[in-house]
């Protein structure tokens, strides 16, 4: 069976990801960083597919923990076929009152974060000349969003190191693609103003907001042979929020 590890799957769409290649047939690894409850509820569903499911704490913003993630999930499971990049955070404020420890909590987990999880990975993906890898960057990557400087870079930031890696892994066929959602409904968004939410509406051509399923269908295609000619591609799942981007 083939090997998927979802950073951040403990709830929303990570825990989506790994429902959905699961489903597609993968044995799945399952990052953490606090909520040790949502993490075994996603591994007991997981194993409830017939899959194999392994959980495991690690803070992706520590280099050697995320390191660990990447060597307890191969120990238990085997080699990874793929990675998705989701775990992440966010510390919202306007940029003239955000302080370094916001702007480097958001910088940290979910851009460094990344890069310290994707590093152990593609070493044996590029040895065995075989992966996919998946971040999921955000539609704020792409425009910019009123308080959210320190994620908007992050986000953006995750567009171009995948980039890079994409042009870097192909000649040894494998692939590195991101994800761009709009807003999806998961505890990361539970707590934006009704009014907020109104105007995010009026800017979604589909007129709602998006589900983890929709993102982790995404994921799932990008890390099946359906995409085998697709790297370095930014795929948006946002209700059309970013035509004309
Ligand atoms: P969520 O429900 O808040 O889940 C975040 C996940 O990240 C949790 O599993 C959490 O683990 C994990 N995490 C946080 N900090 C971590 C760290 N330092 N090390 C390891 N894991 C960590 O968020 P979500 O909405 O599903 O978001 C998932 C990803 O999609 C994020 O990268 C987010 O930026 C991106 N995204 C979300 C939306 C949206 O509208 N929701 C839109 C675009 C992009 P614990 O639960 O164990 O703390």
């Amino acid at each position: 069976m083939p090997v998927a590890l979802v950073t951040g799957a403990s709830k929303g769409i990570g825990a989506a990801c790994a429902l959905a290649l699961a489903e597609a047939g993968h044995d799945v690894g399952i990052g953490f960083a606090n909520d040790a409850e949502g993490a075994e509820s996603t591994a007991q569903a997981v194993r409830n597919l017939g899959c194999r499911a392994v959980v495991h704490q690690a803070d992706v913003s520590d280099e050697d923990e995320a390191a660990g993630l990447v060597s307890a999930v191969e120990d238990a499971l085997g080699p990874l076929d793929a990675l998705i990049l989701n775990a992440g955070i966010t510390r919202d404020g306007p940029a003239l009152r955000m302080g370094a420890a916001d702007w480097g909590a958001v910088i940290d987990t979910n851009l460094s974060g990344a890069f310290y999880t994707v590093r152990p990975a593609l070493r044996g993906m590029l040895r065995r000349r075989t992966g996919s890898i998946v971040a999921i960057s955000s539609v704020v990557g792409l425009s910019g969003n009123i308080g959210q400087a320190n994620y908007s870079a992050a986000k953006a930031g995750m567009i171009g190191m995948v980039k890079s890696l994409a042009r870097e892994a192909a000649p040894r066929g494998v692939r590195v693609n991101a994800v761009a959602p709009g807003y999806i409904t998961t505890d990361m968004t539970a707590g934006i103003p009704e009014q907020f939410r109104e105007q995010i509406l009026e800017h979604t051509p589909l007129g709602r907001f998006g589900t983890p399923d929709d993102v982790a269908a995404a994921v799932r295609f990008l890390c099946s042979e359906d995409a085998g000619f697709m790297t370095g591609a930014v795929l948006s799942v946002d209700g059309g929020m970013a035509i004309g981007a």
